[in-house]
């Protein structure tokens, strides 16, 4: 049975609701993936998530590799047993995570050679040891290994690192259809998403889409873009992906966490997004509201009796004004990355669900103008 369903597409754009099936779960998209990277969404407990009304949260393969580890998790039957965590759950591969370690890898075809960043152990990952790692973990939707590329990068570079991203992708395939038929691992429910790579070359998009697509997958993730390309460059190349991929299929947009890029992907018709963003700017003191940005350090809310958002329900705005926050951030309190995070996740969980509501009534387009137009007003 397929684990993907579109229930409703809105009229005047591209933009869906669906419903991704994870086990016993069922999941409305579009959905926003708060990143947990080590099992833990910084500052906020498993009670916490629920209350806001998230769905599920994606951690790091590479990360829970080298902490927890392998036998930690096993002991504990995965992940989620380990954490008391009964919604969703997707791991990223590590893949973006290696590559960022510059200095200490060594790619081949064969796999990736790394150093920890926490020890400078060597360790190597082959595209099959991460599917298998991942059913470790047990997560509900896995990803295959692939290479991200930086940006910029030479056009036979990514057309390389293409090449070796669909090699690994098969075998990840192999590997994890090898995994359901021997019962191993912590999920029996869990799927595998492609990854497609091509930088911001159109015609290494379209053959790794082809190639990728005939591998066949539960869903279909898009990396390596939101890696410092201008805007007008990345919205090209997800309309490209977008108009190239089957329209039947779950579409995962990987790193993409500021609200016009949101709004754009899912006008574009992508169903998954993920960022650390909502919860590392709000650790740094930015929160976002109705009415913009605001930067919860500066001098000018030290008096400010109104809550962060005077339009949102969490309890951070119903209790706490910006002065106190300002306070707290001032005296370096600790409560108040935790206050700021919770508020940033609870508005785009909540941004997310009226966006659903609103492509149900076909009013997407509509409610991303005013809300846009409302958000870059900066009158907060
Ligand atoms: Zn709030």
């Amino acid at each position: 049975m397929k684990s993907f369903k579109v229930i409703y597409r809105d009229k005047l754009s591209q933009a869906r609701v669906g419903i991704l099936k994870l086990g016993n779960l069922e999941i409305f998209t579009p959905l926003f993936l708060p990143v947990g990277t080590l099992g833990v969404v910084k500052t906020l407990s498993y009670e916490e998530l629920k209350e806001i009304g998230v769905d599920a949260f994606i951690a790091n393969a590479y990360h829970l590799y080298l902490r927890p580890g392998e036998e930690i998790l096993k002991k504990f039957c995965g992940l989620k047993k380990f954490i008391n965590w009964d919604r969703g759950l997707f791991t990223d591969s590590g893949g973006f995570q290696i590559y960022s370690l510059k200095e200490l890898k060594k790619i081949t075809e064969e796999g990736v050679e790394f150093r920890s960043h926490i020890d400078g152990s060597k360790h190597f990952f082959t595209p099959e040891k991460v599917i298998e790692f991942q059913a470790v973990i047990g997560s509900d939707v896995s990803v295959c290994l692939d290479e991200c590329v930086e940006y910029p990068v030479d056009y036979n570079y990514a057309k390389r690192s293409v090449e070796v991203t669909t090699l690994w992708a098969k075998r990840c395939k192999k590997k994890f259809d090898e995994i359901k038929k021997n019962n191993f691992g912590n999920s029996q429910n869990q799927l595998l998403f492609g990854i497609i790579q091509g930088s911001v070359y159109k015609d290494l998009r379209k053959k790794s889409i082809e190639e990728i697509l005939s591998i066949g997958f539960d869903g279909y993730a898009i990396g390596g873009l939101a890696v410092g390309e201008p805007r007008e460059l990345m919205w090209e190349v997800v309309n490209f992906i977008s108009e190239n991929l089957s329209q039947d299929e779950v579409k995962y947009i990987m790193g993409i966490g500021e609200l016009e890029d949101i709004f754009f992907c899912i006008e574009k018709g992508y169903d998954i997004m993920d960022c650390v963003l909502p919860t590392r700017n709000g650790r740094n003191g930015q929160a976002l509201t109705s009415f913009g940005k605001i930067n919860i350090k500066n001098s000018k809310y030290s008096t400010d009796e109104s809550p962060l958002d005077n339009e949102c329900s969490c309890f951070v705005c119903k209790n706490y004004s910006r002065a106190l926050l300002h306070h707290y951030y001032k005296s370096q309190e600790l409560l108040v990355l935790k206050l700021m995070s919770y508020h940033n996740v609870y508005f785009i969980i909540n941004l997310f669900k009226t966006i659903r509501e609103k492509i149900i009534k076909d009013e997407f387009l509509r409610f991303k103008e005013d809300f846009l137009k409302k958000f870059n007003s900066e009158i907060c």
